[in-house]
């Protein structure tokens, strides 16, 4: 076994880190963490400590770490077939159950479905099969597509676009022309605290209404968004936001992509959270929750409308030119079905739902009265807790003093719990495994405060 200093240098020498300070990293001021393994909802790093994983990995772990029933269908899938691809109408028993099974699950009128690898690919898939439908549809000119301020849709160029949060923008040439973002349905940060819940809806609504004016019904072809925002500070929609964006896109003759990587599979307590608000969508972007991360895998759930249109289109023009080597991988897709399975045998969604009302419930009674809470939200097995340095006035901290990430290490030196500082600088975001217990909830919500406390005062 390595020894963690040689481990350390070779991790700073050749290991190009996703979303890190790269800088930093390299001159060795922020620490390697080496995790090893993990059980439940608790991870280890190679030291031996043992750590409260209350957000999943990046939300994506929900069953829980550790399920053998999930290690030995990918094992097995591997001994028998590690890989054969699926183009030209090739598949796996794996990816053919598998797809029957999102199916089974997904709201009414969803077709087929398109696997890919993560979330911004499957996105990235969503948008160009957006284009294909306009172009099958004589509308060349119907290309742009909305998306929210705040919303994540993932990290390459179109869905880096649709991210609606500047750190990914920044440097990168982003957004492209294509993409434009319309107001954050964040009731809290609204601008006019004088409105109320319902204006402030009608409010979004109105933005969204300029923005298709001013650009033209006739050049905007889609509107993508997630059930709650997530990774933009766990915000649940305010009052009567989706019925009334839903009926905008619908005059408007606007395709709807719902963003379903954190929500799909339970994590609001409803299999999608399309269930939980009632949302109509032509294509769903489901990944993380679909393997519990076991496996890359993802998918866009196709709407019947469209899939009728995308069938002419290769009628006319022979197959679709877009595929991924990897799309459909079949240890991916064994995974899938090992998890699904377990969702249901285990109950999982349903405890998400119950086990997330009582996390959200404790986390507002141990923390809305601190005088620098301005906010705790959530829906389901989501939540979060906003930090203000004046309550009456909702002023916010100066970002530079960063009390998010500041909490979010208390947290973890104090009790060894794993929360989210959100990119938004004072946010702290929980979205812990489907099999949490209340005990468990307990803890968080403990330790939680008595950061809060070191942190902030009282
Ligand atoms: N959509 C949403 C809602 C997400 O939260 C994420 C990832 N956090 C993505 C898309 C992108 O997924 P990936 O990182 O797997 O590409």
């Amino acid at each position: 076994m390595l020894k963690n200093d040689q481990l350390d240098q070779w991790d700073r020498d050749n290991f190009f880190h996703p979303s890190t300070h790269l800088a930093q990293h390299a001159r060795g001021e922020s620490p390697s963490r080496v995790i090893k393994t993990a059980s439940g909802v608790h991870i280890e790093d190679r030291d031996g400590n043992k750590l409260l994983d209350a957000f999943a990995g990046l939300y994506c772990v929900n069953v829980g770490y550790g399920r053998k029933e999930i290690a030995d269908a990918i094992a097995a899938q591997a001994q028998e077939l590690a890989y054969y691809h699926s183009y030209v109408g090739h598949g796996t028993e794996a990816s053919i159950t598998l797809s029957k099974m999102i199916l089974d699950r997904a709201p009414a009128n969803m077709s087929k479905v398109y696997f890919g690898l993560g979330g911004s690919d499957a996105n990235e898939t969503n948008i160009k099969l957006v284009w294909y439908y306009n172009n099958i549809l004589g509308r060349p000119e119907k290309k742009k597509i909305i998306s929210r301020w705040r919303g994540y849709h993932g990290s390459g160029l179109v869905t880096g676009s649709l991210t609606g949060l500047e750190l990914f923008h920044k440097k990168f040439d982003l957004p492209i022309d294509q993409v434009k973002h319309t107001l954050a349905p964040d009731f809290f940060r609204r601008d006019d605290l004088s409105q109320t819940e319902e204006q402030f809806t009608a409010a979004c609504v109105a933005d969204l209404e300029e923005l298709i004016a001013r650009e033209g019904a006739d050049t905007i072809a889609g509107f993508i968004g997630e059930p709650v925002l997530g990774t933009g500070g766990i915000v649940p929609p305010p009052k009567g936001y989706w019925p009334a964006i839903q009926a905008v896109l619908k005059k408007h003759d606007i395709l709807l992509i719902v963003d379903e990587v954190v929500t799909g599979f339970g994590r609001l307590g409803t299999m999608f959270g399309s269930d939980k608000y009632g949302l109509e969508a032509d294509i769903i972007t489901i990944a993380k929750g679909l393997t519990s991360a076991y496996a890359p895998l993802s998918g866009s759930i196709i709407s019947d409308r469209m899939w009728k249109v995308l069938e002419q289109g290769t009628d006319e023009n022979g197959p679709i030119g877009h595929g991924w080597t990897y799309s459909a991988h079949p240890i991916g897709a064994a995974a899938g079905v090992a998890n699904l399975k377990l969702i249901d045998e285990l109950d999982l969604v349903s405890n998400a739902g119950t086990v997330g009302a009582y996390l959200n419930s404790s986390m507002k009674e141990a923390l809305a009265d601190h005088p620098h809470v301005g906010d705790v939200r959530g829906e389901g097995l989501l939540c979060a807790v906003e930090f203000v340095k004046d309550k009456d006035s909702r002023t916010f901290f100066d970002p530079a003093d960063k009390i998010g990430p500041q909490v979010s290490a208390t947290l973890l030196a104090q009790d060894k719990v794993i929360a989210r500082a959100m990119p938004q600088a004072d946010m702290l975001g929980f979205a812990p495994p489907f099999c949490l217990t209340r005990d468990e909830v307990d803890t968080i919500v403990a330790a939680t405060a008595r950061a809060v406390k070191t942190v902030l005062g009282s």
